[in-house]
């Protein structure tokens, strides 16, 4: 495995209130960067002082939005010790991106280990208090310098961090979501699948009607009927219909969710019925209309779980779960925060952590 350098800051930042951070509004004092160049590959892996880019304005990125990135979080437990939730599968899911993207993969093995070096570097800016974590941004962007659409030959890797407390201002409580009808985001063969700015550039304008109205985020319906459901967002998104659990099936315009993937595999371990299926959106409806939808929740690094306790589409409003939080999105929500917090055994191996001295 590369070596990875380390210079280290002469004077640290002085730290934000913990109990009072938002949501990527500070930056640590170190960030990890690594560089591509075709024929060399990646290389010059290091952690150096936080600073700002000087970019070449003809530089491909900024042109044509060649570039992927990852979310995800470490947490701080009431033990002290500083806990990844998944990584390996945030590397996994940023090959899936680059792929797609035409940018070259990163090793998964080392790409973790750079997060877990950066974090240790940053020990003192995860936050303890309940329902803060220091979010982790990996990013890769396109730097060769030429106006062309084709893919770069160069590449720039970088990790920054951001101590954050909630994402939502709701918490646990449900949130009301608006469900988009004239935009779509993604639609198959395109790149849903991946975690790419286009994608979410391609959200703000629902996403801004959305706040307007006073909404938290938007449900996005598929972008050829406008009929089945897609997600939220910033997050997938479940239904429980008569006991089952229902989310839509990954079919290459949704992010395949990591939050997503464990809630399904936790719950089908406790006896609970989840299916991947196409679910419309007239479905949903018509349950709630019958009295068969029980509890609607997004699934997302963020927030882990937000219910839904409101949603309108096409001028109507279904209340869900008389707008409470019902009992399977407080397992998921209890079990995976747990786990991450360490106040819950890892029965399932989802932890990776960092070793903080
Ligand atoms: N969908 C979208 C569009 C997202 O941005 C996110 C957040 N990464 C999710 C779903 C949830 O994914 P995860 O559980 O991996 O955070």
């Amino acid at each position: 495995m590369m070596d990875i350098k380390i210079e280290l800051v002469k004077t640290r930042k002085e730290k934000p209130d913990m109990n009072n951070l938002g949501f990527g509004k500070y930056y640590t004092d170190h960030m990890f960067e690594m560089d591509y160049t075709e024929g060399i590959g990646w290389h010059d892996p290091r952690i150096v002082p936080y600073h700002s880019l000087e970019m070449d304005p003809a530089s491909m990125v900024l042109h044509y939005g060649q570039s992927t990135f990852e979310g995800l979080k470490a947490y701080r437990g009431k033990d002290g010790e500083i806990r990844l939730f998944r990584p390996e599968k945030n590397m996994e899911r940023l090959n899936t991106s680059n792929k797609r993207l035409v940018i070259p993969e990163i090793d998964v093995e080392f790409g973790v280990e750079a997060i877990k070096k950066l974090v240790e570097v940053e020990k003192d800016w995860v936050p303890t208090g309940e329902g803060t974590s220091l979010y982790i941004r990996p990013f890769i962007i396109a730097t060769d310098v030429h106006v062309g659409v084709h893919p770069s030959r160069t590449y720039k890797f970088m990790v920054i961090l951001t101590p954050v407390g909630m994402y939502y201002k709701e918490g646990i409580n449900p949130v009301r979501i608006y469900v988009e009808d004239e935009y779509c985001r993604a639609v198959r063969g395109g790149m849903g699948f991946t975690k790419t700015a286009g994608n979410y550039a391609a959200s703000l304008i629902a996403q801004e009607t959305a706040e307007n109205r006073g909404f938290t985020q938007v449900l996005w319906l598929d972008g050829v009927e406008k009929k089945y459901i897609e997600e939220v967002g910033t997050m997938n998104i479940m239904f429980v219909i008569d006991g089952e659990v229902i989310t839509p099936e990954l079919n290459g315009s949704i992010l395949p969710g990591i939050t997503r993937r464990s809630a399904i595999e936790l719950l089908r371990s406790k006896g609970y019925k989840v299916t991947e299926r196409r679910i419309s959106i007239d479905e949903v409806y018509e349950a709630a209309s019958s009295g068969k939808l029980n509890e609607a929740f997004g699934t997302g690094t963020a927030a882990v779980i937000s219910p839904v306790g409101e949603l309108l589409w096409e001028g109507k409003t279904i209340i869900i779960n008389d707008g409470k939080i019902g009992p399977v999105s407080h397992l998921v929500y209890d079990t995976i925060t747990g786990i991450q917090s360490g106040k819950l055994e890892d029965e399932y191996g989802w932890i990776t952590k960092v070793e903080a001295k």
